[in-house]
């Protein structure tokens, strides 16, 4: 089985993000970037589904070239190959942007799955995989936390957690899943696989390659513009409630949430 999986590079959740001074863009400068954890559980399903089935693993990134140092991560942990779209056009891109990146790009590959994550842990628009899959025309189960493929290889079912249960959705392959927590445990790339990932294919495309103009993708291919981006607010410092005795202390605590917090 041919699985690919969509890898996005996304700041370091740790990270102290800083808002530019454009106000609608975010400081790169100073940022440790890593592999979207949403995209680790794609990683380590196309994985396991390689070992049990045999075939191929192919990373595909948009981004620029230090992306390069999060598809070799997923080369260490196991996947064969990578692709990297590369284009300054990309610059200004929103996810229908990126999307048709991605599907120019898969247009030509042999695929049984393709595996993104739910969502990219900074953007947070969850709607690449949704837009990849309506433009390769193939279905699509989003939110999963365990994929079984058929032992012929030929339909896929996927467990989608809801509200007091789980879903369990079957599709003929080829199809689109997107990847949540809990779907597994993503592996850590072994010193041997680091080594190895070092000699591992990895192609660098241009917009001009994929046979796309940059009407299609940066600004003038989006169909939305980001206006300001904000800080969350500062959060207040919080009150310790003082008192020599529990007692005093729950009489203390009771007079705050009547008096200051207003809440009974
Ligand atoms: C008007 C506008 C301008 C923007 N300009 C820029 C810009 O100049 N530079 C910039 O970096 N971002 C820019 N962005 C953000 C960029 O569009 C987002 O990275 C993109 O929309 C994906 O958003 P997301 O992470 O929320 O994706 P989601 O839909 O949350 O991601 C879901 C999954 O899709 C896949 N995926 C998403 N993005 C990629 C990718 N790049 N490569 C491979 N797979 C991917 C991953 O599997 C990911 O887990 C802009 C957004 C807007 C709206």
């Amino acid at each position: 089985m041919n699985i690919l999986v969509c890898l996005k590079q996304v700041p370091d959740t740790e990270t102290q993000i800083k808002i530019a001074p454009d106000g609608m863009s975010i400081a790169t400068e100073n940022i440790k970037w890593i592999i979207n954890p949403y995209d680790e559980y794609a990683v380590e399903e196309a994985l396991r589904i390689k070992e049990k089935f045999g075939g191929e693993v192919t990373i595909i990134g948009v981004g620029p070239k230090r992306v390069t140092e999060s598809i070799r991560t997923a080369l260490a942990m196991g996947a064969d190959k990578g692709i990297l779209v590369d284009d300054p056009a990309i610059t200004g891109s929103d996810s229908l942007g990126i999307a048709r990146i991605l599907s120019a790009v898969i247009k030509d590959l042999d695929y049984d799955i393709i595996l993104c994550g739910k969502q990219g842990v900074d953007d947070d628009y969850g709607i690449v995989g949704s837009i990849l899959a309506e433009l390769l025309g193939i279905p699509q189960i989003s939110v999963v936390i365990k994929v079984e493929v058929s032992e012929d290889a030929s339909t896929v079912k996927a467990h989608r957690e809801v509200e007091g249960g789980t879903l369990v959705i079957e599709s003929a392959l080829p199809a689109l899943i997107t990847a949540q927590k809990g779907l597994n445990e993503p592996r850590y790339a072994s010193l041997p696989g680091i080594m190895k990932a070092k000699k591992k294919p990895l192609d660098a495309k241009t917009i001009a390659d994929l046979g796309l103009d940059a009407s299609q993708v940066g600004e003038n291919g989006a169909k939305i513009k980001i206006k300001q981006i904000t800080p969350p607010e500062e959060r207040k410092a919080g009150k310790i409630v003082e008192g020599e005795t529990p007692q005093e202390m729950a009489a203390n605590l009771t007079r705050l949430l009547h008096e200051e917090a207003k809440v009974i």
